[in-house]
């Protein structure tokens, strides 16, 4: 492997203060893909060190605009340029089918390139000032050092949301991804610096969330935490966030519902509840594992996703007719097996899957089927809670105002969807479903220009699109009195 497999600090490239490593293992078949720096508290802080003095010495956020939008369109084109190999080291980290990782490659570049676009384009406003002779306007400027954290379901894609508004807008940055899945960003850190991002501007540490992420989340010099992850997480970091009130961005989980109306194109439908869940085997936060079906459809429905999820393919990601790769890990397949089994417990009936497949061939990896769960109710956890695999459960719904309150029906507000050809109640049902995101007649569609992020306890802001870029500037009011007077009151 061609990496440098290091961290990457004031534009160094260097291993952990300890000494220490940690071995990256390929899902699929248990092997050791590579032995990478395991950092901790004191790696961090050199990072953060690093970061505040790049940030402080005002070089990168007095750089014009225009310069830090060209370097991080360079970026886009270099990551264009590796996509094959950016692609292959996503899918050996992750388990993802290669297909897919070319596809999130394509966003990636696409999200450098529409924030390379914006760069140049926050100069601010003048103010209509309500003073007679006086100028009153607003400029964004950088929040300053930034903490970004992400997790291991697409490790580059929610790297490249915090990397790529973070530069453009003139902040100095410690990434610290997922210690499961460091591979594709210590590759873009490769990339940033042959773009040339200066020293010290962006920096790299590896290794646990207790250590670096925890570090991040309370040093002081630190100025905003941009957290991609789970809630429990998110919590924490939030609580570890007020040490000195920094800024908090954070993109949890959610349990996203699919709502199917008797009225809408069956087969299309059908296919894209599928393609909704089981990519990378389900482990996405915006899935649409929540499937809520008019009655007078379900059972046909229903019928139809279990005949096409019997024949998905599984297998290794680099296979061309892989549909499906494995979980992530020995402890997260454990996981979804307890989200299964309590499903079970609680009375949903498993109408296919509901355990590892049988070929030897797959049984060095951490598969588990394709699995659906039909008379499922509000009442139970797995229809409150993340399962993060490759399963689905059913709800039955007799009326619209239904479907919607049992849509509502959660903590999380990621995403949700409605398929219908009735286009007034699709509109009806969206404006009511209290979510970030919400596709009438689609799913999982996302691109760089519409920002992404939840309500409820899905998170806090929002990443992608203008909204996106707004995160990571301080907006200031700067007022200037052009005929000066005493005021004489005292
Ligand atoms: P996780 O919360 O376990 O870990 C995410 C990151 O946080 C990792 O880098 C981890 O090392 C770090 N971390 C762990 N403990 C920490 C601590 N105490 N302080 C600081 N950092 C810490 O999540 P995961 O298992 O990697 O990812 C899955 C979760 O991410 C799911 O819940 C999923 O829904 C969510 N997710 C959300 C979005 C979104 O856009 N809303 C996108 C992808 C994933």
């Amino acid at each position: 492997m061609n990496l440098k497999q290091q961290q990457y600090i004031n534009g160094k490239w260097v291993d952990a203060l300890s000494g220490n490593t940690r071995e990256i293992i390929n899902p699929f078949n248990q092997e050791v893909i590579a032995a990478v720096p395991e950092g901790d508290e004191s790696d961090t802080r050199a990072a953060i060190a690093a970061a505040r003095e790049a940030f402080d010495n005002g070089e990168w956020s007095s750089t014009p605009a225009t310069e830090r939008g060209a370097i991080v369109r360079e970026i886009a084109e270099l990551i264009e340029r590796d996509k094959e190999e950016l692609a292959r080291l996503e899918s050996l980290d992750t388990g993802k089918t290669v297909e897919e990782s070319r596809g999130d490659m394509d966003d990636i570049s696409g999200v450098f390139r529409y924030y390379a676009e914006l760069a140049d384009k926050n100069g601010g406003e003048l103010i209509d000032s309500p003073v007679p002779n006086s100028i009153s306007r607003v400029v964004h400027e950088p929040v300053g050092v930034c903490g970004q954290i992400t997790p291991w379901n697409y490790p580059l894609l929610q790297a490249s949301w915090k990397l790529a508004p973070a530069l453009a807008t003139g902040n100095t940055l410690i990434m610290k991804p997922s210690e499961t899945t460091p591979l594709t960003t210590i590759k873009v850190f490769e990339l940033m610096e042959e773009a040339g991002v200066p020293a010290g501007v962006a920096n790299l540490v590896l290794g646990a969330g207790s250590t670096v992420g925890a570090e991040l989340s309370s040093n002081v010099d630190v100025d905003l935490i941009s957290f991609t992850g789970g809630i429990v997480t998110g919590k924490k970091i939030m609580q570890a966030a007020s040490a000195n009130v920094k800024k908090l961005a954070l993109e949890l989980g959610g349990k996203n519902p699919n709502i199917i109306f008797a009225d809408a194109d069956f087969d299309t439908a059908v296919d894209q509840a599928l393609n909704g869940v089981f990519f990378h085997a389900g482990q996405i936060c915006s899935a649409g594992t929540r499937l809520i079906v008019e009655e007078s459809i379900h059972d046909e429905f229903v019928n139809a996703l279990v005949e096409r999820v019997k024949k998905f393919k599984l297998g290794n990601g680099f296979d061309e007719d892989t549909q499906m790769g494995p979980l992530i890990s020995a402890e997260h397949r454990a996981k979804v097996e307890e989200y299964v089994e309590t499903g079970i417990k609680e009375g949903a009936t498993l109408a296919v899957g509901g355990s590892r497949p049988e070929e030897p061939e797959l049984q060095n990896g951490f598969f588990y089927l394709p699995t659906i769960f039909t008379n499922c109710t509000t009442d139970m956890s797995i229809v409150q809670d993340e399962a993060f695999g490759p399963v689905i459960t059913v709800e039955k719904f007799h009326t619209e105002d239904e479907a919607v309150k049992l849509a509502n029906d959660s903590i999380y507000g990621l995403a949700g969807g409605v398929w219908t050809n009735d286009i007034p109640k699709a509109e009806r049902c969206v404006k009511n479903m209290r979510m970030g995101t919400v596709w009438i007649n689609d799913f999982n569609l996302y691109f760089p220009h519409a920002p992404w992020g939840g309500f409820k306890q899905s998170g806090i802001g929002r990443e992608l699109g203008k909204p996106g870029i707004e995160e990571y500037t301080e907006t200031k009011h700067i007022f200037q009195n052009l005929k000066p007077e005493p005021v004489n009151w005292f």
